[in-house]
């Protein structure tokens, strides 16, 4: 059969400026997913698209035709109302491992369709997956079955969900065209679309250890995610938050479900415990959810736990195992005492990653154990020679360069001076913020 257009034609289009029509953007998503136009060709495109953008109009076509390269999940059997929760990565953000079964414990149903972690930021799979015997991949009926039993679900999408995205995505990887609005928005909201939550609450993570750095770029993506879901009759709400220094006490895999059992048992570190309780409140309220449990009382009365423990057993998981833990430690202290002024996160991030707790291209496999334990944040006091991380890891070749990557993450200051810090919640956009 003859095809509709030439590939070569949409390239020029869109290196020329010119808005590419709804059919030309069906055709070329399409044709792509089936083969037909080159991955050479898809580059082209897709730097064309970074260099010169998309309309909202077509970010919308562009999106719905990924929709459509696949299956969409539909929940309608459920009796209770369906969030879901989409962070854009960051740091030790292992927020999703208490806030899936925390929401489901105040009434609502959450199928989370999570990724795996590429580069510093970390993936909530990889973290899940360090807890013996637990299982990421479910098949449809398994993932009703578990959200039926349990309210909470947190595995990966299967190959049916978005493929045009599986394609575009290990495209953009490798040529440099991961950083456009149009194209992450796309990608994100095309798999939560077809993954068939009512309501989504976004998490765009923002400061050094974060995709989008730039506050301004964050709020841009949020504001441009809002509104493909609010397009979609999804309920969506966005959260820009700060990514400037990591989120809790941890980074990498077994330390941070370690992290998040502290939370579900009422304890934790407090920058987790607000986000985690925020977003919750956020989610039931998105949802519809205005006469359950409210999330503060859910963590302190074990019912939060409760739901944790039988969503790891629905899957496989034995919660009472104890966590794999890494063979080698060393400690990094202060160099001297005083007052801990700033923490990078993207420098911390690197160096979780390079320890193992990461990978550095898909398909490679990651130390359970690996990662940074943070013994001081901040604003708080340290000695001379206090620890100030501890770094783990299997192969003990990693330290020089998990070291490394560590220089000038921290910095000191000796009158109790802490440098300016982003707020924990830097902008909140909902579909009535949109122009
Ligand atoms: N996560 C996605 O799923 N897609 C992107 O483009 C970026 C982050």
């Amino acid at each position: 059969m003859a095809e509709a257009f030439a590939a070569v034609e949409i390239i020029a289009a869109k290196r020329d400026k010119h808005e590419l029509t709804d059919a030309q953007i069906d055709w070329v998503v399409d044709a792509y997913t089936r083969g037909v136009v080159a991955d050479e060709q898809m580059s082209a495109l897709l730097m064309a698209i970074l260099l010169n953008g998309m309309n909202s109009r077509e970010i919308s076509r562009w999106t719905d035709a990924m929709i459509n390269s696949g299956e969409r999940m539909s929940w309608s059997e459920l009796k209770v109302p369906t969030v879901d929760k989409h962070s854009t990565g960051g740091v030790g953000d292992k927020i999703t491992l208490p806030l899936a079964p925390l929401v489901a414990a105040c009434g609502a149903a959450v199928p989370q369709l999570s990724g795996r972690g590429l580069g510093h930021t970390g993936g909530t799979l990889d973290k899940l997956e360090s807890i013996p015997g637990w299982r990421a991949s479910l098949s449809n009926a398994e993932m009703l079955k578990v959200l039926q039993d349990v309210g909470a679900v947190i595995c990966a999408a299967g190959a049916g969900l978005a493929p045009a995205d599986k394609k575009l995505y290990a495209l953009r990887d490798v040529t440099a065209t991961v950083e456009a609005i149009p194209l992450i928005a796309s990608s994100i909201m095309s798999k939560k679309i077809a993954e068939g939550t009512s309501a989504l609450i976004l998490d765009v993570k923002t400061g050094s250890g974060a995709f989008m750095s730039d506050p301004e770029r964050a709020q841009e993506l949020a504001r441009t995610m809002v509104a493909l879901g609010t397009r979609a009759g999804v309920k969506t709400r966005a959260l820009v938050t700060a990514m400037d220094v990591p989120l809790g006490l941890t980074a990498g895999n077994a330390l941070e479900v370690r992290e998040s059992i502290e939370v579900l048992s009422g304890g934790g570190p407090s920058d987790v415990v607000e986000l985690t309780i925020l977003l919750a409140r956020e989610m039931l309220d998105a949802a519809g959810v205005t006469n359950g449990k409210d999330p503060e009382v859910a963590l302190k009365d074990g019912s939060a736990m409760d739901k944790w423990r039988q969503m790891i057993s629905a899957q496989g998981g034995d919660p009472d195992a104890p966590l794999p833990t890494a063979k080698e430690f060393i400690q990094i202290k202060a160099e001297k005492s005083g007052t801990i002024a700033s923490m990078d996160a993207l420098k911390v991030g690197i160096s979780a990653w390079r320890l193992g707790a990461g990978r550095a291209r898909q398909g490679e496999s990651v130390q359970a154990g690996a990662g940074i334990e943070i013994h001081a944040k901040p604003g708080e006091k340290i000695a001379a020679g206090a620890p100030l991380f501890t770094l783990h890891t299997d192969e003990p070749e990693r330290f020089v360069r998990a070291e490394e990557a560590l220089d000038g993450a921290v910095t000191i200051s000796d009158d109790g001076r802490v440098a300016p810090r982003l707020p924990l919640v830097v902008a909140r956009i909902d579909s009535h913020d949109l122009a």
